[in-house]
């Protein structure tokens, strides 16, 4: 039986890991779910992804988690003939509406209120922050800067803008185009960067025909705005991604730990899936080890109790992907075994459903049992008790609806598994197939203590009750 992991990992696909090969070795690895960046996918590679993805679902029979991350409204630099080598000191120019300069530097920008939206002083960062400018003037079509910091600026650059209140939409044409094809996909989650509203979460929502069991959203975190409405946007997802990448640039670098505690903790405070995501392993895109901060930096996430922590750049197009996913999945279980997730007892509970599943955790820690099985239909039974946090236990979830799997794979300590329900059948009998499928598939032995929970829907003569059983 292979010991228990609770804390997820998903693996960013790309150049590095598009053969079906590179996906198997991932999984092998510890992937649970796996991101598709549309920041850099095209349409086809995204097809034929997502059908080696499910082909290799079927083949070990595991259900495996598909997010399709939505650029949002991202600004970009355009194409230049060569790159430059900008040098501190020097000027430069941004233009719009596809403008030529007469500065001998200068590149055009994606988004024509980028001139309307900056003023002299503001601050522009390109390139995850590694060349920074300072607005000088504003020319009509035209924004003159001078370099603080050089490098090489390249083709397609990303912009950060720092504290500016950017007024492209929440969706572009592009993510829209992007989402309809993540629905004729049926990925299982939409994460959408830069959000900076609830309203923008409930503008990707209303895209999604399928509430149910359509994708969730996943709302990325990455600037300031967010930051600010914080709660309205934990409220209005489905789950949260920390994009330290974004946040490190738009946000001054000092505040990044404590941004990241405060987001774990008001997702654990009100029962969001929550993801740390980015340069985690960043330096083993070349290197075969991480560094030692890398590695306190992964175990660092397992002790705030995220739920999933997410490789990009590593796995995409780094050199050695199957190993970073190995690295993160020995420092994740042997930070687990050192500093056992905690069950909330802060947290203020609403419902009768929040409060049983807190009480199949309080009895499965107690009992140090292996497992909570959880009988599920919609999946909200096993969201309150993956919220609930289980010291030890794995929480398996019993669901027959492959897709409500799918989505589950997310959370902490759940192990979906795909399983038909007989809601004719007596409930003893279901529980007494449902635990012998789970030992002869290996997902239990002889002798483990369980605590089985069930919703209404579920299993209708076992509703709202919490059993112990030893397996036989
Ligand atoms: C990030 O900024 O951390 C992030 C995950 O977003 P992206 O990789 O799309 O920039």
């Amino acid at each position: 039986m292979t010991p228990a992991r609770q804390t997820k990992i998903i693996a960013t696909l790309g150049p590095a890991t598009e053969t079906r090969e590179a996906i198997a070795g991932l999984l092998d690895a510890g992937v649970d779910l796996f991101r598709l960046n549309m920041s850099h996918a095209a349409h086809e590679w995204a097809r034929r992804i997502v059908a080696l993805v499910r082909a290799l679902e079927a083949e070990r029979g595991r259900p495996i988690g598909v997010m399709m991350d939505l650029q949002g409204p991202a600004i970009r630099t355009g194409d230049l003939a060569a790159p430059f080598m900008l040098v501190a000191g020097q000027t430069f120019a941004f233009t719009v509406r596809g403008k030529q300069s007469a500065h001998p530097q200068w590149a055009g920008v994606n988004y024509d209120d980028f001139i309307n939206d900056i003023n002299p002083g503001d601050h522009i960062l390109i390139d995850n922050g590694l060349i920074h400018m300072k607005v000088l003037e504003e020319l009509p079509d035209e924004v003159r800067c001078e370099v603080i910091i050089g490098g090489k600026l390249g083709n397609r650059r990303h912009i950060n803008l720092p504290g500016v209140k950017v007024n492209l939409p929440a969706l572009t044409a592009k993510d829209r185009a992007d989402a309809q094809l993540g629905l004729e996909l049926g990925v299982d989650y939409f994460a959408l960067s830069f959000v900076r509203e609830a309203a923008d979460v409930a503008e990707l929502r209303r895209l999604i025909p399928e509430p149910v069991h359509g994708p969730r959203i996943i709302a990325k975190i990455e600037d300031q705005c967010a930051i600010k409405n914080i709660d309205a946007i934990i409220s209005a997802a489905d789950a949260i991604m920390v994009a330290r990448g974004d946040l490190g640039v738009e946000c001054p670098y000092e505040e990044l730990p404590i941004i990241q505690l405060r987001l774990v903790n008001a997702c654990l405070a009100t029962g969001r899936p929550v993801i740390v995501a980015t340069q985690m392993l960043e330096s083993m895109v070349r290197d075969p080890y991480p560094t030692r901060a890398e590695v306190t930096d992964v175990a660092n996430a397992v002790k705030e109790q995220a739920d999933a922590i997410m490789l990009s750049g590593e796995t995409s197009v780094g050199q050695h992907p199957a190993r970073c996913v190995e690295v993160a999945r020995r420092v994740v279980m042997r930070m687990e075994r050192e500093v056992p997730a905690h069950f909330q007892e802060g947290v203020a509970l609403s419902s009768a459903r929040e409060k049983l599943a807190r009480a199949a955790v309080a009895l499965a820690d107690d009992l140090a049992a292996r497992s909570i099985v959880v009988f599920t239909v919609d999946g909200e039974t096993v969201r309150r008790t993956a919220w609930m946090r289980p010291k030890d236990a794995l929480i398996i979830a019993i669901c027959p609806n492959p897709r409500l799997a799918r989505a589950l794979t997310l959370l902490r300590a759940v192990v979906p598994v795909v399983w038909p329900l007989d809601f004719n059948a007596p409930a003893e009998v279901t529980v007494e197939k449902t635990l012998r499928h789970l030992r002869e598939s290996g997902h239990l032995a002889v002798g483990d203590t369980v605590v089985l929970l069930s919703s209404q829907a579920a299993l209708p003569g076992m509703a709202d009750s919490i059993r112990t059983r030893v397996v036989a």
